[in-house]
């Protein structure tokens, strides 16, 4: 089959036929329907061989919709034919944190050198997918497959950040959002959906902020210098009550504690590098700093409800295997808007 990989450090992502994959006991297989690109996988294939902890080539691909091709010997609860999105952040299954379904945080995954799919095992970016036990599947029914991938990360790791300050998004308050790219498009609609709040939202890019007000932001602000002080004036100088960091930089997290208030959140989800100092009188007080990863299976079942409810609309842009490498190319340029997603 066709599978578009990351082969080796440094190199350019390519599409590569690779043996059929076939399903062990447990396991099921997958013809994929849609697969999406996240930009954690630019910034993978930006690691350094230490920082790697999974041998390449990797098929990438960590967003991952199909229809059940093939059930191996003993896997049970899915019927073959049927629609599914794949729950990525795969764990152990037992641990205390698996125990609770959140298999983002298994306790034992390192140890165990349990990966992803697209971020350690071989991803969706492919004409089949392996997926290792029917618990990290989820049927999605009638929903499209294309745009109801991305949720499956864009969607869910928003949905667990702002689950995290919910009780603090109240009638009055002020959500930020910094980066309104594949997951920043979702998580305005997410606090609109699910709270009070007024959105406001930066970017450095024209077209992101469009798209950003077209998804319902109360208010978009170019992301630079002057935007802490913008923030503090459209909240009568009390600062953001929530403060979403999609884009996780050195300039962005200073954004990010210059705008946030007394009591305020700032979650960081990004993973551009940046660090935010903390300690007495550096941050207004009782400011809470989180860096979730992904969400869990529970949520990923409330995301697909939402999107059931027509609560979101996912800005796809669509791309066949073979220009996988370029739609790669325009997400690390910044010239994706909305989720970049592969329909093999
Ligand atoms: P994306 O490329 O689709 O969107 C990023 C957006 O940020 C773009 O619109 C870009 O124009 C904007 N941007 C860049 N620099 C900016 C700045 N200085 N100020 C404001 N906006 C700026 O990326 P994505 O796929 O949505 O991923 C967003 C980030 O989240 C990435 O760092 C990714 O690795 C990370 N991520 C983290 C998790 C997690 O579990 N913590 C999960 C998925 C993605
Ligand atoms: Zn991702
Ligand atoms: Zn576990």
């Amino acid at each position: 089959m066709k599978a578009l990989q990351y082969p080796s450090i440094g190199a350019a992502p390519a599409v590569v036929t690779v043996p059929d994959p076939e399903p062990g006991p447990g396991q099921v297989l997958l013809k994929v329907t849609a697969a999406g690109a996240c930009h954690s996988d630019i910034a993978v294939m930006g690691f350094s061989a230490d920082q790697i902890a999974f041998p390449l080539p990797l098929t990438l691909g960590h967003e991952g919709a199909g229809t059940v091709a093939a059930l191996g010997p003993g896997a049970t609860g899915v019927e073959v034919g049927e629609a599914v999105v794949v729950y990525g952040p795969w764990g152990c299954g037992v641990c205390r944190m698996c125990a609770r379904g959140e298999e983002n945080y298994c306790l034992r995954a390192q140890q165990e050198g349990i990966f992803p799919p697209g971020l350690g095992e071989p991803g969706a970016m492919a004409e089949y997918l392996l997926v290792d036990d029917p618990r990290h599947l989820v049927p999605i029914g009638d929903l499209d497959p294309v745009r109801t991938v991305p949720l499956t990360d864009a969607g869910l790791t928003p949905y667990h950040a702002i689950k995290l300050s919910l009780p603090k998004l109240v009638a009055g308050s002020t959500a930020v959002v910094i980066g309104t790219g594949g997951l920043g498009h979702v998580a305005i609609q997410l606090l609109r959906a699910m709270t009070a709040t007024r959105v406001v939202a930066l970017d450095i890019n024209d077209d992101k902020l469009a798209l950003a007000r077209s998804v319902g932001a109360h208010e978009v602000l170019l992301s630079d210098e002057r935007a802490a002080g913008r923030i503090r004036e459209l909240t009568g100088g009390e600062g953001a009550t929530v403060v979403l960091d999609f884009v996780g930089a050195p300039s962005t997290l200073a954004l990010a504690g210059g705008s946030v208030g007394v009591e305020g959140d700032v979650t960081i989800v990004g993973i551009g590098g940046g660090t935010l100092p903390v300690g007495f009188g550096v941050l207004p007080y009782e400011v809470t700093v989180r860096s979730p990863y992904w969400g869990s299976r529970s949520e990923l079942i409330e995301v697909l409800d939402l999107a059931r409810q027509g609560a979101l609309d996912v800005h796809v842009e669509t791309f066949s295997l073979d220009e996988a490498p370029h739609a790669y190319r325009l997400l690390h340029d910044g010239k994706v808007n909305g989720r970049a997603v592969v329909v093999p």
